[in-house]
């Protein structure tokens, strides 16, 4: 499964980012990782936004809940 995912980091701009693991096997189980699990945190919002668009911000990767999720998209 994979999920396309929009956020947003605190100077405004927007990361279009991918998520695909095989793991995935329900809908709900990406949705619970990116909403309440280890995806919601910034330092790991950080490391797809670094990998898929910019790697500056790969360097630095603190915890917060800054970086808002705009959207996410799951297609099978
Ligand atoms: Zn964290």
């Amino acid at each position: 499964m994979r999920a396309t995912i929009k956020l947003q980091t605190p100077d405004g701009q927007i990361h279009t980012v991918e998520d695909e693991s095989v793991y995935y096997t329900e809908v709900e189980h990406i949705e619970f990782m990116w909403r309440e699990g280890n995806y919601s945190c910034d330092c790991n919002r950080r490391l797809f936004i670094g990998r898929l668009t910019d790697p500056s911000y790969d360097d630095d990767l603190p915890c917060g809940d800054t970086i808002k999720l705009l959207s996410l998209e799951v297609a099978e």
